[in-house]
């Protein structure tokens, strides 16, 4: 097994106010992880610390996998060259609860974008890479349509075909579906579900207990800071050992 993340004693503070108090996770090829937990707990706050987004003050993040292994052991972001940064970064795939696409580009100009501009990738393979993967997350035949032709649910499912353009080594999620209608929720959740049945190594921060349920290989329950207990998701789900787990998912009921 290949272990693509590996976090060990992360610690981030802001001022006086220790939102990670020591995360250890460790995430191998392949898996789905569900993060769940209440607002507030730094689920956030981990994923940016992941990708570089904040810099721990403490303990230690591997991102590892295919040839773009990297080691930040509570290294300041400022003492990292900015191209150092953007290389690091590349391996990883974030998708926010906000789609952020490009107005002015298509959903395909979307998808190449990244492939094309940063990478400098061919621009007929990118295209049909970003044609394959808007297939992937079922947008078939909106490759022309621009972000405000297109309803959230389908922005989003761009921005994670987008995100999945760069060949990350890891995938992020942080809530993809808090911003969406209802009915719009079911159909990222299942252009995700596809994916992490595809072997994408997914890390998933979401309230969608269905959704840890069916696609998870592993849940993990965040709070305050902690990671209070992890396990099988009908383990966590269904049976947590912790109070706190208890009291998280009563709210789902
Ligand atoms: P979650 O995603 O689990 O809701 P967050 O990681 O967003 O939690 O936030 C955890 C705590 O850290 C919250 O109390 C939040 O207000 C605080 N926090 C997050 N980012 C910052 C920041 N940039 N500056 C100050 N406080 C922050
Ligand atoms: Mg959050």
């Amino acid at each position: 097994m290949t272990t693509v993340l590996e976090a060990t004693g992360v610690r981030k503070s802001f001022g006086s106010h220790e939102v990670l108090r020591g995360i250890d996770l460790e995430v191998e090829a392949g898996e789905t992880v569900v993060i769940l937990g209440p607002s507030g707990s730094g689920k956030s706050t981990f994923l940016r610390c992941i990708n570089l987004l904040e810099s721990p003050d403490g303990g230690r993040i591997l991102v590892g996998g295919r040839d773009v292994g990297f080691d930040v052991r509570g290294e300041r972001l400022h003492e990292l060259s900015a191209v150092e940064v953007a290389r690091r970064r590349r391996a990883i795939g974030m998708v926010f609860q906000q789609f952020n696409l490009f107005p002015h580009m298509t959903a395909l100009e979307n998808v190449i974008e990244g492939p094309v501009g940063v990478k400098g990738e061919k621009r007929s393979d990118a295209v049909a890479r970003a044609t394959a993967l808007l297939a992937q997350v079922g947008l078939s035949g909106r490759e022309k349509s621009y972000p405000r032709q297109l309803s959230g649910g389908q922005q989003q499912r761009v921005a994670i075909a987008r995100a999945l353009a760069m060949q990350p080594t890891l995938m992020l999620f942080d809530e993809p579906t808090s911003a969406l209608d209802p009915e719009l929720v079911g159909e990222v959740l299942l252009a995700m579900r596809g994916l992490a049945e595809g072997g994408l190594t997914m890390v998933v921060v979401t309230h969608e207990i269905s959704f840890a349920r069916e696609a998870a290989d592993r849940v993990v329950f965040m709070d305050d800071g902690l990671v209070v207990e992890q396990g099988r998701p009908e383990q966590v789900i269904d049976a947590p050992q912790h109070e706190r787990t208890r009291a998280f998912l009563a709210r789902f009921l």
